[in-house]
C-alpha cells in the first residue's frame, strides 16, 4: 500500500481503546476474560464488493452496516456482544475512505459496548469480514429449534423497507424521491435488536434475525424446530410507504420474502403476550404478533401465509400472490 502502511493504517483507523479486553490490537492475538458460568457466542459475516455492496459504497455506511449485520446475529441468540475482529481486503489505502470506515464502524461499536480487539489487513478486491463474540449465561442463548406448537410469532419493528429500496434501485417499481431516502436509510444503516434480543432470554422460545426475508427465515426456525408456521398478511408489520404501495406485487414480495431487515423473528407463549407488550413499551420498540406455530403436515408448507380472504398466498415469480 503506496501511500499509507500496513502498520500505519491499522494504527490510525483500528487501534482504539479496548476496555472489555485484556490485550486489544497490537499483539499477535486479542486476549480477553470471559466471565464464570456465562457461554461464548461467537458469529461472522463476509461482505464482498460487488456481491453484499457496491465497490462505490458510502465507506461510513459500510463500516456501520458490516458491524450491524453480526450485531443482528448476536441479538437474535438473545447474547450480549462484547469483542469484534475486523479483517479487511482493501484495493489501495485511501485515508479518506478508511477514516469514514472506521467511523461508521466505531460509533455502532461504541453504542453497544464492543471492542475492536484485532483483525487483519491485506490488499485485495474490496471485502470486509468482521467477527463478534458476545456472551450468554448457560444455557440461556435463544436458539432457532425451541419453538412448539401454539406458540405466537412475533417480529420487531417493520419489514421489507430494504428491500423496498432494492426493487426501486433495480427499477422493478418506481418511488417517489422523499420516499426513497428513508428507505434507503432502512438498508444502508440496519438497526440491530441486540437489546431486545438480551430481553427475549426467557421470554421467547425461539428466535432468528430476518436477512434473507421474512418466509426464509421463519422457515428456517421452523426446519429446525420440526415444526410449521401460519401467519397473516394483514398483520405484518409494515411502513407506511411500504402500505401504500402493496397494491404491486414488487412490494408485496419485499414484504414477505425481501431481505436486509434485520429485525427479530421470535415465538413464545400465549402466556407472555402481556410480558412482550411491556417490553415493547419499555423497548419503544413495535412488537407484532402475526401468526402461530403449528405442527407439521406432509404436503403442508413450512410457512403459509393467509391472506385477508382467509386463503393462502403463493409466491408467483412475480411476487406473492393469490391462488386463482
Ligand atoms: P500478524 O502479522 O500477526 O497477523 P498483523 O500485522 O496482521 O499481525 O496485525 C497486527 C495487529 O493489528 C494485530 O493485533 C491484529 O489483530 C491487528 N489488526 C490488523 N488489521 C486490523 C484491522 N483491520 N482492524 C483491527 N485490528 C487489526
Ligand atoms: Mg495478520
Amino acid at each position: 500500500m503506496p501511500s499509507l502502511s500496513e502498520f500505519e493504517l491499522i494504527r490510525r483507523f483500528f487501534t482504539h481503546p479496548a476496555r472489555s479486553a485484556v490485550l486489544g490490537v497490537g499483539d499477535d492475538a486479542a486476549i480477553v476474560r470471559a466471565r464464570g458460568g456465562r457461554e461464548l457466542i461467537i458469529t461472522t459475516d463476509l461482505l464482498v464488493a460487488g456481491r453484499h455492496f457496491a465497490a462505490d459504497a458510502d465507506p461510513g455506511k459500510l463500516g456501520h452496516k458490516a458491524l450491524a449485520v453480526n450485531l443482528s446475529d448476536i441479538a437474535a441468540m438473545g447474547a450480549t456482544p462484547h469483542w469484534a475482529t475486523l479483517s479487511i481486503a482493501l484495493p489501495g489505502a485511501d485515508a479518506r475512505w478508511l477514516a469514514a470506515f472506521a467511523r461508521g464502524f466505531m460509533r455502532l461499536a461504541r453504542r453497544h459496548g464492543v471492542d475492536l480487539v484485532g483483525g487483519d489487513t491485506t490488499r485485495g478486491p474490496l471485502a470486509v469480514c468482521v467477527q463478534i463474540v458476545g456472551d450468554v449465561p448457560k444455557g440461556r442463548a435463544l436458539r432457532r429449534d425451541g419453538a412448539r406448537a401454539g406458540d405466537d410469532v412475533w417480529i420487531s419493528g417493520t419489514l421489507g423497507d430494504a428491500a423496498l429500496a432494492v426493487a426501486a434501485m433495480k427499477r422493478q417499481l418506481s418511488l417517489p424521491r422523499r420516499e426513497r431516502a428513508p428507505l434507503g436509510q432502512r438498508l444502508d444503516a440496519p438497526t440491530p435488536r441486540v437489546a431486545l434480543g438480551e430481553r427475549l432470554r426467557g421470554l421467547a422460545r425461539s428466535a432468528i434475525d430476518i436477512s434473507d426475508g421474512l418466509i426464509a427465515d421463519l422457515g428456517h426456525l421452523c426446519e429446525r424446530s420440526r415444526m410449521s408456521a401460519v401467519i397473516e398478511f394483514e398483520r405484518i408489520p409494515r411502513s407506511a410507504i411500504m402500505e401504500r404501495h402493496l397494491e404491486r406485487a414488487a412490494a408485496r414480495t419485499a414484504l414477505l420474502a425481501g431481505g436486509d431487515d434485520y429485525e427479530l423473528c421470535f415465538t413464545a407463549g400465549r402466556a407472555q403476550r402481556g410480558a412482550i407488550a411491556r417490553l415493547a413499551r419499555r423497548l419503544r420498540l413495535k412488537l407484532t404478533r402475526i401468526g402461530r406455530i403449528v405442527r407439521q403436515r406432509r404436503g403442508h408448507a413450512l410457512v403459509t401465509v393467509l391472506g385477508a380472504d382467509g386463503k393462502p398466498m403463493r409466491l408467483a415469480r412475480t411476487g406473492f400472490d393469490h391462488f386463482g
